[in-house]
C-alpha cells in the first residue's frame, strides 16, 4: 500500500509540530513507522491522503460510537456554526446536553462542562480535595486520567508507549500526594487506606481500565473502593471519560452498579468535538464557583458547537444501541479468537460491549498492569503493520483499547476484518 503523501506530510509536519503531531501516541513510536495522515472518514472507514481506505477500530480514541460523520452530528454542527461558533454566555444547548447526561447517569445530579477529559479529571480532583480538605489521592497502576500533574504518575497508554515512567516537569511535592496501587488488587487498596486513610481525599479509577489496553474490573474491586472511600470520608471518582456512553447508556457504573460521588466524562459526550464534563451529587458540585469557593472556569466551556454535537450523538442512544455494540464486538472477538486458535497464536482478548483489546500472551487472564506488560508488544507491532497493509486500522500502540461502532456491520466490515486477521495470523504463526 502506497503512502507517499503521508510520508511527505509527516516530514513537513515534523518541522513545525513537535514529533510531527499534537498528541504523542499518534506519532507511531509505539509501533514504528510513519503516521498516516487522514483526509476523510465515513461510518467505519477512514480515507488517507493517498486515497487508501481502512476499516477503523480507533474511533478517534473513542468518541465515534456511531461511526464517522454520523449525519445527525454533522447537521447539528453545521446548523450551529451558521448561528455562531461561540458566545461565552449561557445557551440552551448547555441545558439540553446536561439534562440528557443527568437522565442517563442517575448519580450525576449536576454537571460542569469543560473542554477535555484532562480538564474534567483535574477539576474533579480539585473539587474532592477542596471538599475533604485533604491532599492525597489514590490512583491505579496503568490508569490514565489525562495529563494533569498529579495524575501523571504510573499512567497508562501514551506514557507507556513512550516508556516514560513519570514525567519531568511534575514537581515531586505534588507527585508525593499520589498513591498508586495495582489495578484489581483489593488487598493493596485496603492496605493503602489502612496506612493513609485519614489523608486521602479521593480515589480516582477507570471502572474499566482502557488505557493499558482494556482491562475490566474483577468482581469486588469497585465495590471495595466504594466501601473504603465511604468508610474513610473520601470521595470516589469514576473516570468514565472512555467508558461513559461507550459500554452502557448509564456508563460502566450502570453495568457494575456502583454509585460514585463524582464522574468524569469526555470522548463520546462531544461526538468528536473537544469536550469533557464532570458531575455528581449536587451537594458536592455546589462547592464549585460560582455557588461555592472551589474555582474552575473556561472561556470556551459549554461551547455551543460541542454541546450540539454531543447532544445529537447522545440523544440517538438507547438500549438497542448497546445490544448492537455488544453483539458486534462479540462477533469480531470470537472470529479473531477462532483465527488465533487455528494458527496456534497465543492471544487473550478482553472485551466489554463496544471496547476490546488483544494481548499476545499465553496467560488465560489479563487483569492488571503486570499482566499487560507480560504480553508480547513486538508481536502487536508486527500485527499492527500487517493489518494496515490489509486495510484495517488498529491503534498504533499495544496499550490502547480498540472500539467497535454501530456502523460496523457483522457480515461486512467485521467479517472482512476477521478474514484479514486470519491471513495475518497465518503469516505470524
Ligand atoms: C482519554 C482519557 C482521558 C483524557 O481525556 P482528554 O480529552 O484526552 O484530555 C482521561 N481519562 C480517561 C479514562 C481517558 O480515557
Amino acid at each position: 500500500m502506497e503512502r507517499k503523501q503521508s510520508d511527505l506530510l509527516f516530514a513537513r509536519a515534523s518541522k513545525v509540530l513537535v514529533g510531527g503531531v499534537n498528541s504523542p501516541v499518534r506519532a507511531f513510536k509505539g509501533v514504528g513507522g510513519t503516521p498516516i495522515f487522514f483526509e476523510r472518514a465515513d461510518g467505519p472507514y477512514l480515507i488517507d491522503v493517498d486515497g487508501n481506505r481502512y476499516i477503523d477500530f480507533v474511533a478517534s480514541w473513542g468518541p465515534m460510537l456511531r461511526g464517522y460523520s454520523y449525519p445527525e452530528v454533522v447537521d447539528a454542527i453545521q446548523e450551529q456554526a451558521a448561528r455562531t461558533t461561540s458566545f461565552g454566555a449561557p445557551t440552551f444547548a448547555e441545558i439540553k446536553l446536561a439534562e440528557l447526561i443527568c437522565s442517563y447517569v442517575p448519580t450525576i445530579e449536576k454537571v460542569r462542562m469543560v473542554n477535555s477529559g484532562t480538564e474534567a479529571t483535574m477539576s474533579a480532583i480539585r473539587l474532592a480535595r477542596g471538599i475533604t480538605g485533604r491532599d492525597k489521592i489514590v490512583k491505579f497502576e496503568g490508569g490514565f486520567h489525562g495529563h494533569g500533574d498529579a495524575l501523571l504518575v504510573k499512567a497508562g497508554s501514551g506514557v507507556l508507549t513512550l516508556g516514560l515512567p513519570d514525567s519531568p516537569g511534575v514537581p515531586q511535592d505534588l507527585a508525593q500526594h499520589t498513591l498508586t496501587v495495582p489495578y484489581n488488587d483489593i488487598d493493596a487498596a485496603k492496605a493503602v487506606f489502612d496506612a493513609y486513610g485519614d489523608a486521602i481525599a479521593t480515589v480516582i479509577v477507570e471502572p474499566i481500565a482502557g488505557n493499558m489496553g482494556c482491562v475490566p474490573p474483577i468482581a469486588g474491586f469497585l465495590e471495595t473502593l466504594r466501601e473504603l472511600t465511604t468508610n474513610h470520608g473520601a470521595l470516589l471518582i469514576l473516570d468514565e471519560v472512555m467508558t461513559g456512553f461507550r459500554v452502557a447508556q448509564g456508563g460502566a457504573q450502570a453495568l457494575y452498579d456502583i454509585q460514585p460521588d463524582l464522574t468524569t466524562l469526555g470522548k463520546v459526550i462531544g461526538g468528536g468535538m473537544p469536550v469533557g464534563a464532570f458531575g455528581g451529587r449536587a451537594e458536592f458540585m455546589n462547592q464549585l464557583a460560582p455557588e461555592g469557593p472551589i474555582y474552575q472556569s473556561g472561556t470556551l466551556s459549554g461551547n455551543p458547537l460541542a454541546m450540539e454535537a454531543g447532544y445529537a450523538l447522545l440523544q440517538s442512544l438507547n438500549s438497542h444501541t448497546y445490544a448492537a455494540l455488544a453483539r458486534k464486538t462479540n462477533h469480531l472477538v470470537s472470529g479473531i479468537n477462532d483465527a488465533a486458535r487455528s494458527h496456534h497464536i497465543d492471544l487473550h482478548i478482553n472485551h466489554v460491549c463496544g471496547m476490546f483489546s488483544m494481548f499476545f500472551t499465553s496467560q488465560s487472564t489479563v487483569t492488571c498492569f503486570a499482566d499487560v506488560m507480560a504480553a508480547d508488544a513486538e508481536r502487536y507491532r508486527m500485527f499492527f503493520h500487517a493489518m494496515l497493509d490489509e486495510g484495517v486500522y488498529f491503534a498504533p500502540s499495544p496499550f490502547e483499547s480498540a472500539f467497535v461502532s454501530t456502523s460496523h456491520e457483522e457480515n461486512h466490515q467485521l467479517d472482512a476484518t476477521i478474514a484479514a486477521v486470519d491471513r495475518v495470523f497465518a503469516r505470524l504463526a
